[in-house]
Order: C-alpha cells, then structure tokens, then sequence
C-alpha cells in the first residue's frame, strides 16, 4: 500500500514542482493586475463601502454567470445568510440542506433562527440527491395555502439549499423543478462552484438567489468577499439596501428604513476581486489540467476512486476528491501524506452530528456517511511557474 501512496505523493511534488518542502491544499496565485488595483484603490482613498471597483466587481459577475444582477457581499456566509433573508426565511421554520458542507451553510440558516433539516447528498456529485429530495417532500410534507410544511413538525420549509461540493455541481434543474412544485424557495450555496457549469449554465443561477465566496482558500480569492447574484430585480435592489445599512439615498441625511447589516464589500477587495476574475477562466482550466492528471495517475489504482465531473456538468475542480475503501485506509493515507509534506485533509464532519445541529431533522444520509468515512481531498492550487 505505502508503493501507492509514494506513488501519489511523488506525482503531486512532480506536478508542483516542488521536490521538498510543504505543499499546502489550495493556495491563492497573483499572477495578474493584483498589486496593481489594490494600489490604485489605497491611491484613490476609496478603500472602504464605496469605490467604482464594487461596481466593476459586481459587473464582471454578472457577465460570468449571466445572471441579470450580483451584489458584492464582504464574505459568503453573508451572502448566504442575506440571500435566506430575502427569499422569506424566518424565525423557527426548516431549510432543507445537504449534511456534507462546510459550517457557513447551516451557521446563515442558524442566524435567522432557522433550522436546517438534513436531507443526504449523491454518490456520484456528493451534493444534495434530487432522488432523496422528491421522495422526502412527497412523503413527509404538505402543502396548505401555497406554503410547504413538514408533516410531523408542523413547522414550514421556508427554502432549499443544495451545495456545489467542491466545485462539482449538483442535478439542480432536478432539485430546482421540485422546489418550485412544492413552493420551497432554492437557494444555492455556489461558494466553492464560481467557473462551474450544468448544462452550460453557471451555478448559482439555477434558483432565486445564489450566494459565491471569495475567501482565501477558494478558486478565485479577494482576501475575504462574497457575491449574491439573482435575476430577480426586486430581490437585488433589496439585496444592495439591506447590505449597506439600509440607508436611505440623500446628499448628507442618515435616516435608515429598515435593520439593516454591514455586509459590503470594501472596495479594497473589490479592486483584489475584479484582477482575480480576470484570471479565473485561466486558473479553471489550470485545475481543470490537475484534474485530468490526477484520473491519469488513480486510473491503474483501484484503492482509490478519484471523482470526475458529473454528467452534463463542467467543474470548476476546486479541491479533488478522492475515496478510499474503508476509514482506516483512508487515515493511513492521510497520515503518509501529511508525514510526507503533502497536505490533505478529510470531509468535514457531517452537519447532522454536530453539537448545534443534532437535534435537526435528519433524513436517511447513508451516502453522506460513507463518503464522510473515505474521503480525501488533494493538493488543487493552480500551477505556476512550470
Ligand atoms: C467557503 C464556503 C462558504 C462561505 O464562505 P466565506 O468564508 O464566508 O466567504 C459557504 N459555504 C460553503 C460550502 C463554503 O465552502
């Protein structure tokens, strides 16, 4: 087994270039006009709530993905917990969400006073199942006046939120037609898919609102920063206003209408945001080249199951994602790897087992955890310099 894994970590410190030292999981690059915005931001004063790189930013994003209107956010979680907000979540009612994500996903739904209710993920895009989805609302809920309820609860499903698992997107025309047969608002979490397709069509985009990270870890990065993007252009509109304190527009009054939330984006990270988008198609298809490597290397290697893009889909590959047979091999590898100055690390312990969450509803997530017990994600920062 060891002959395996030097295998793999000699492929990695090959494809980096990088024959000693430490290889970390996913490393920012700043490669383009970088340095270059940001000091032109500290010379124009406009660092903080206001500057034309949020508007540029905000912009660019919308020509990405398409979607008719992007408001710049100053992380994810915050434009995940506005984008709950504005598609009617509220206190005591149920968010549907898949238990394999990070925190982020059910700490938004938490800050309304929400719970999430776990419905598991698929086998072959480790993000929510629209299978496990049609048959849990056909079985356990009800619609009365227009609005979902949880049968046994009482309580209603305000929204839905499936996740783009490292980049992979999720069946979500699937999940977003039953959404909308059962009145459920779709919400997706697309923080780790920006450069990720289904059916041509960029996630995010698929439901009411879609919130994007920008933090440092993630294909593209601003230092801290997020997006909500929408076709809806009340939501948006709203989406701005809530954002930046609910201010009012006047030349010099401070009259507020609404509580509202700090969550802009400084334009000091918008600058850093608009040079990193710049580059994003480059970097994608650089870890779309890792991608193809890596399915190279495990194709002869049965212990492991390396996970390509789902069908129909194009993924941005933003951390790769292997499975191992069994949880002890899956430590062994992590402990050879890690040993050996290649940082990999395991999926994030289920949602539905921690301390916060555990009295939620929690479907059948039988796939979430055998995938929880083999899984490995792999060096995945863009290459440079070979
Ligand atoms: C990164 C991430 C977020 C939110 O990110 P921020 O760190 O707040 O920008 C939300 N959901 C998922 C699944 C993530 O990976």
């Amino acid at each position: 087994m060891n002959k395996m894994f030097e295998e793999v970590v000699t492929f990695i410190r090959n494809y980096y270039n990088t024959p000693e030292g430490f290889i970390p999981l996913h490393e920012p690059r700043f490669t383009g006009n970088d340095k270059k915005y940001v000091m032109d931001a500290i010379d124009s004063t406009f660092v903080s709530s206001v500057g034309k790189y949020v508007d540029k930013f905000e912009e660019m994003i919308r020509e990405y993905t398409d979607a008719k209107y992007a408001i710049a956010t100053v992380n994810g979680t915050a434009a995940l917990h506005m984008s709950l907000l504005l598609a009617g979540t509220k206190r005591d009612e149920l968010v549907i969400t898949q238990p394999l994500s990070f925190i982020a996903t059910c700490n938004a739904i938490s800050y309304i006073g929400a719970e999430p209710l776990f419905v598991d993920v698929d086998m072959d895009t480790l993000g929510l199942s629209a299978e496990k989805l049609g048959l849990f609302l056909k079985d356990k809920t009800e619609i009365k006046n227009g609005l979902c309820y949880h049968k046994q609860s009482g309580k209603r499903i305000a929204a839905c939120v499936p996740m783009h698992t490292f980049g992979h997107p999720v069946a979500i025309d699937k999940i977003a037609e039953l959404c909308t047969r059962y009145k459920i608002a779709l919400v997706e979490d697309a923080a780790e898919s920006i450069g990720s397709t289904y059916k041509g069509k960029h996630t995010g985009t698929f439901g009411l609102l879609g919130a994007f990270s920008f933090n440092g870890n993630k294909t593209i990065t601003c230092g801290g920063g997020g997006v909500i993007v929408t076709n809806d252009e009340q939501l948006a509109k709203l989406a701005k206003h809530l954002t930046t304190q609910a201010k009012v527009p006047h030349k010099w009054e401070f009259v507020h209408d609404h509580i509202g939330y700090n969550y802009r984006l400084p334009n000091l990270n918008a600058a850093l945001a608009c040079a990193q988008i710049e580059k994003l198609e480059e970097f994608v298809l650089n870890k779309r080249e890792l991608a193809s490597q890596y399915q190279q290397l495990f194709s002869d290697k049965p212990e492991f199951h390396f996970y390509v893009e789902p069908k129909e889909s194009r993924s941005n590959y933003w951390l790769n994602v292997v499975l191992l047979k069994n949880k002890t091999k899956r430590d062994e590898f992590l402990t050879y790897t890690n040993e050996h100055g290649v940082m990999t690390r395991p999926a994030w312990a289920l949602m539905n087992k921690l301390e916060m969450f555990k009295q939620c509803i929690c479907e059948d997530v039988s796939n979430a955890i055998f995938i929880e017990d083999r899984l490995v994600n792999l060096p995945s920062s863009v290459r440079i310099n070979n």
